[in-house]
């Protein structure tokens, strides 16, 4: 860290973090930094909180997570002032993010019981003298690592479902967003003060670490593919279980029969939206041949109109003061390689700021279209026909999310992405509905949060048989005799050997 400060370069400054505005500089909060054993002694406070957690069983949590929601709402425009200052963003967007954070919640304490609650399973022929029982019990503490582009959507994606499955959660905000994880953490202390059971611990990316090694019973991580990769090196040493949500580079396809007009607004607001910097952000699009002149004109319209700056702007800064340098470079790279941009290009980057670009005729070795640039910018590309736009968006290590415009063969276009999500006519509204799981493929992690499979991935499975009458066919004990097993053969011949 430096002594001259670039505005929304985090600084440590007497042992406190201090996050300031990217766009003004003004200070955003302070936060003291956690050593090492600051985050073991959060964990071992944590894990007894959780006993506590757990112990107030589905429903005294359900109705804890639901006065939590409800502060949030209430709280709303304090909060989207906050993510506004500290992260940049537009207000508005800040706004779109906490709603659907408040969502989440709401689903993740409404749906625990049900999901993860103790029922009875059916048994079978062999072994039917068994009752089978299964429920899902919470790891204890969970800790959850979280990036500073959704600062409030991100970290409540784990944190809501691991509260609602009974666990206490140790977040890990990004160093650029500190005071907005605090918020969320002080917030959930208001209506839980009994326990400690939702904290936080601050610094940078060796606190992450070190939340790695601390005997948490699993952790969430949500962040570039780069540091998951350390994430889950760190996690092994104790064979810690971890949840990824990396980066991505979604793709867009539009076909020959989509509404040309819906397109280009998604594709506009799905690849801009928070100045680009989103995970599931639309990053590059493939038009088919018939329709892309009149595509790429439209979004080159739209795109055109919004607005940059720090103020009720429709775009605000870039976050972290080193991406600029990454999208300049993306921009750039793709023009040498014989890009051109319709929209923007090289004078669009003005930092903190960057305009609205749109390149086309990128080649797709370039690192615009193959790797995560983070930005306000969009490839489109022509293709041939569906097909070859599914190849080419099927062709990256990423696999996160993705989006396809179209008519008649749109849904089965969007089940051959490879990606953990898709939205057919309209882009990124996958993440904002509770009931659906939220996860990538390859580069992009493995797990899910959100909906059943969210509230699944912090639990274990725990599976009880009780016996509930005499065995016919005794089995599984030294008091067998030879006959048993020759009429254990038997019926299992008749079962299963035609
Ligand atoms: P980073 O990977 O740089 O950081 C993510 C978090 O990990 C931060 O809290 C960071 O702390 C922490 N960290 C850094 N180093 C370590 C380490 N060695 N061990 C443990 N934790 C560490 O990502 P960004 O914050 O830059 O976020 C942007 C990335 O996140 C993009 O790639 C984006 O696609 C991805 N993302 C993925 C989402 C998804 O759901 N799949 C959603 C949103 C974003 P610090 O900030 O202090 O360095």
């Amino acid at each position: 860290m430096t002594a001259v400060q670039v505005p929304g370069t985090p600084l440590i400054e007497a042992g406190q973090l201090v996050s300031t505005s990217p766009a003004t500089g003004a200070e955003a909060g302070r936060l003291p930094v956690a050593s090492d054993a600051d985050v073991r002694r959060a964990v071992e406070r944590a894990r007894a909180a959780g006993e506590w957690w757990a112990g107030l069983g589905f429903t005294g949590r359900r109705a804890r997570l639901l006065r939590w929601r409800a502060l949030l709402a209430k709280r709303i425009e304090q909060l989207a002032e906050l993510v506004h200052v500290e992260g940049g963003k537009p207000v508005a967007d800040a706004i779109v993010e906490i709603v659907t954070a408040i969502e989440h919640i709401d689903w993740a304490a409404r749906n625990a019981a049900r999901v993860l609650g103790p029922r009875r399973v059916r048994s079978r022929l062999i072994l039917a003298e068994f009752s089978g029982h299964l429920e899902y019990q919470p790891y204890g503490v969970v800790g959850v690592i979280g990036p500073w582009n959704y600062p409030v959507f991100t970290p409540i994606g784990s944190a809501a479902y691991a509260l609602a499955a009974g666990n206490a959660v140790v977040l890990k905000p990004s160093e650029y967003t500190p005071a907005t994880g605090q918020w969320l953490v002080d917030s959930f202390a208001e209506v839980v003060p009994e326990q400690p059971v939702f904290t936080t611990v601050h610094g940078l990316g060796d606190v992450g670490a070190a939340l790695c090694r601390s005997g948490v019973g699993k952790v969430a991580f949500t962040g570039s593919t780069a540091t998951a990769r350390k994430v889950m090196a760190a996690c092994a040493e104790t064979l810690t279980p971890v949840l990824i949500e990396g980066g991505g580079k979604d793709a867009m396809i539009v076909d020959s029969d989509a509404d040309l007009d819906a397109a280009a607004e998604a594709c506009v607001w799905g690849g801009m939206t928070n100045a680009g910097q989103t995970c599931i952000g639309i990053e590059r699009v493939y038009a088919v041949d018939p329709v892309f002149d009149a595509f790429v004109d439209k979004v080159v319209t739209r795109a055109g109109r919004l607005t940059v700056g720090p103020e009720g702007t429709d775009i605000g800064p870039i976050t972290m003061p080193g991406q600029v340098d990454v999208i300049r470079r993306h921009i750039d790279a793709a023009i040498a390689s014989g890009g051109r941009a319709v929209l923007g290009g090289p004078d669009a980057v003005q930092p903190p700021y960057v305009h609205p670009t749109v390149l086309v005729d990128v080649p797709e070795e370039s690192a615009a279209v193959r790797e995560e640039t983070f930005g306000p910018t969009l490839t489109i590309s022509r293709v041939r026909d569906a097909d070859e736009a599914v190849t080419r968006a099927n062709a990256l290590p990423y696999g996160l999310g993705g989006s396809v415009f179209g008519r008649r063969r749109a849904v089965a276009i969007a089940r051959r992405l490879r990606s953990g999500m898709a939205s057919v006519n309209s882009s990124l509204t996958f993440a904002g509905m509770s009931t659906l799981p939220f996860g990538g493929v390859g580069d992009s992690g493995f797990g899910r949060i959100h909906g059943e499979d969210g509230l699944r991935e912090f639990a274990r499975a725990k599976a009880i048989t009780r016996r509930r009458a005499r065995s016919l066919l005794p089995s599984m004990t030294f008091e067998r005799t030879p006959t048993d097993v020759a009429r254990l053969v038997k019926v299992i011949k008749t079962m299963y050997g035609r």
